[in-house]
């Protein structure tokens, strides 16, 4: 199916390697693509990438590759497999080949590709088999309207060439790295458009209920993005050109979903349709600040790791996994400014922001595989660890995210604390000292050793390559923020993650918890609890639990209890001391500050502290509030060398 659009495009424009990708079954969710290579090498290979740079996991997108075919001047060509995503064409040289195949896209992630009645998605590193030996060379896309999709708008980061006014029509990459680093929405969405430093930004929204609040949306967006503007590159006279030319936010609504993924000068996210402003109400869902902290966190990647990057990554290997030590960095600094820029764009207030920051420090304390493994050593396994979570992921790993951080906020407060900057200026000295491209652990260093006036390799060493917990509560109280211990819910006391729907399903036992020790494991179902009674004691001895909130309910101050499971059948009984008192970690965190000695707290016979809750509190909102608004000049008086 072609429509009479599709007809009105110049061929004559299309670059040696050329794309037409048309959603041809939207039912069947398959795109057709026609692949031209003007000029193949004799036995010219081709193949789909494995993975999509941004998200760490081999997904072997050629799985949904099908009825793959050639042909050479009319006649077929063999294709010959060598791989589970790699062909070699048997063909002669320098006479245009064409490779027909079609992509089941039915994945509605921002990863892969989406296409159904209501709208279409694609990477390139789905639909665009790479040619070898031509990747440097110039790709053009085509993008086909059928009789389905006829009524659709196209939305998508690449250049246009010649397009109607859908946005149907011939596009253009410098290469094929910049082919696949723009996605493309189709279908009916809804539009807004700002200019935010000079740059034109589109916000494209797919499936959004009729309450929804564009107006408020952009706004906040707009001030989202002059504000890393900002940061990255000033603001008046002084200012620094932005990296793009122009940017594209692509936001798919659905039920219930969260993500995002960054891309040079585009972003692909998605978001729960309750977490979307309404129209006519000025109090936001809480899913919201959430939404907003995605959008910062995936535009502020537009500076940190798609342009600055690990070198590992200076030129992706599309066929395997591209490993680097460096996640904390791109991964963790930005998850420290998305939220902080938030704050400083004026959308969250103080403490908003502290009750942002407070939960990654209590999902970091509650990650007993922060002790096995660094943020440097779970940055080389994300392939394997954070992206392949199971039961055990939180006993074996730490979370670069999380972790990666609060080593930002550490060094940001320390850095603070000497008074000679702060790491905004040290995130700008990176951005000048690579240009804006590859970068390595030691231009961290030097950059710190540089604007810090000391070597901050200690620091990094312990913070970054260590595993024992960083100097938060005083670092913080430094800074006017007092961190103090919270009592435990039940889940962090006993050391659990459950499900809980009709029931109580254990996904993880934390590693030295009291579950742990009582016997639980993954994949039990807790069923019921039994007390100690006396003979006159006439209270009922065994409990129905559904939820883990009941625990406390019936097991009040009771010490040992047994805890009824179900495991492959069978019933077990498992003693339980529920009553054990027990340091909690965060208690031991802010014990650290107070005697400055953290072995103390929680060595000897505290063998198993158990993960609970750290509340931070503002006690000097002026020198708080020169962290948080931005300000540079120190907290304290700088320290003497
Ligand atoms: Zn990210």
């Amino acid at each position: 199916m072609t429509s009479p659009l599709a007809a009105t495009a110049t061929a004559t424009a299309a670059a040696d390697i050329h794309y037409r990708v048309q959603a041809v079954d939207v039912d069947a969710h398959l795109f057709s693509v026609q692949l031209h290579i003007a000029r193949p090498a004799a036995g010219q290979t081709l193949s789909l990438p494995v993975w999509i740079p941004g998200s760490y996991l081999v997904r072997e997108f050629s799985k949904n590759l099908q009825g793959l075919s050639a042909e050479q001047d009319g006649r077929p060509v063999a294709l010959a497999q060598q791989g589970k995503n790699l062909w070699q064409a048997d063909c002669e040289a320098n006479t245009p080949l064409v490779i027909h195949y079609q992509f089941c896209a039915y994945d509605s992630s921002v990863r892969t590709a989406w296409l159904d009645r209501r709208r279409g998605f694609f990477n390139g590193t789905s639909l665009c088999l790479r040619v070898h030996g031509q990747e440097d060379t110039p790709h053009t896309l085509q993008l086909l309207a059928s009789d389905a999709t006829a009524s659709w708008q196209v939305a998508t980061g690449l250049d246009a060439v010649d397009t109607d006014a859908r946005g149907w029509g011939l596009y253009r990459a410098a290469h094929y790295d910049e082919l696949v680093d723009c996605p493309v929405e189709m279908g009916s969405f809804w539009r807004g458009d700002f200019v935010a430093a000079g740059v034109p930004h589109s916000f494209i929204v797919a499936g959004a209920a009729p309450s929804f609040d564009g107006a408020r949306l952009i706004a906040d967006a707009r001030k989202i993005c002059e504000t890393v503007l900002a940061f990255w590159h000033g603001t008046g006279e002084q200012a620094t050109p932005a990296p793009m030319q122009r940017y594209v936010f692509m936001l798919n609504v659905v039920d219930d979903g969260y993500g995002g993924l960054e891309h040079r000068n585009s972003t692909a996210l998605i978001c729960g349709r309750r977490d979307l402003p309404r129209v006519g109400e000025r109090k936001a869902a809480e899913g919201y600040t959430t939404l907003l902290g995605l959008i910062s966190h995936e535009y502020f990647h537009t500076w940190n790791v798609k342009r600055l990057r690990p070198a590992e990554f200076a030129r992706y290997d599309y066929g395997q996994e591209n490993y680097t030590e460096l996640l904390w960095f791109f991964e963790g600094f930005t998850s420290y400014y998305d939220d902080l820029l938030l704050r400083r764009a004026g959308l969250i207030d103080n403490a908003q922001y502290l009750k942002l920051i407070t939960r990654t420090i209590n999902q970091v304390l509650q990650t007993p595989g922060r002790h096995l493994q660094s943020v440097a050593q779970a940055s080389y396994d994300a392939w394997v660890k954070y992206y392949r979570q199971d039961e055990n992921t939180p006993n074996q790993t730490v979370s670069y995210y999380t972790k990666g951080c609060l080593v930002a906020l550490a060094l940001d407060l320390q850095l603070r604390r000497e008074g000679r900057s702060t790491l905004d200026d040290v995130m700008r000295a990176l951005w000048q000292r690579c240009q804006g491209g590859p970068m390595r652990e030691a231009d961290v260093l030097a950059v710190l050793q540089d604007l810090g006036g000391r070597s901050f390799a200690p620091e990094i060493t312990q913070w970054v390559h260590g595993t024992d917990d960083l100097p938060l509560a005083e670092l913080l109280a430094a800074h006017g923020v007092q961190a103090k211990a919270e009592p435990a819910q039940t889940a962090q006391r006993l050391g659990l993650r459950v499900q809980e729907s009709q029931g109580i399903t254990i996904k993880t036992v934390l590693r030295g918890s009291l579950a742990e020790r009582a016997g639980f494991m993954a994949g039990d179902e807790w069923l019921a609890i039994e007390l100690p009674t006396g003979a006159e004691d006439s209270q009922p001895a065994r409990w129905r639990i559904t939820r883990l909130d009941d625990v406390a309910l019936y097991a009040g101050t009771a010490l040992d209890i047994v805890a009824w499971v179900a495991r492959d059948r069978q019933i077990l009984a498992l003693t339980l001391p529920w009553g054990s008192g027990l340091l909690s970690e965060a208690a031991a965190m802010v014990e650290k500050t107070d005697n400055g000695d953290a072995k103390a707290a929680t060595s000897g016979t505290l063998a198993a502290p158990a993960p609970s809750n750290l509340g931070l509190e503002i006690t000097d909102e002026e020198t708080a509030g020169r962290w948080l608004a931005g300000h540079t000049g120190s907290a304290q008086a700088p320290a003497t060398p």
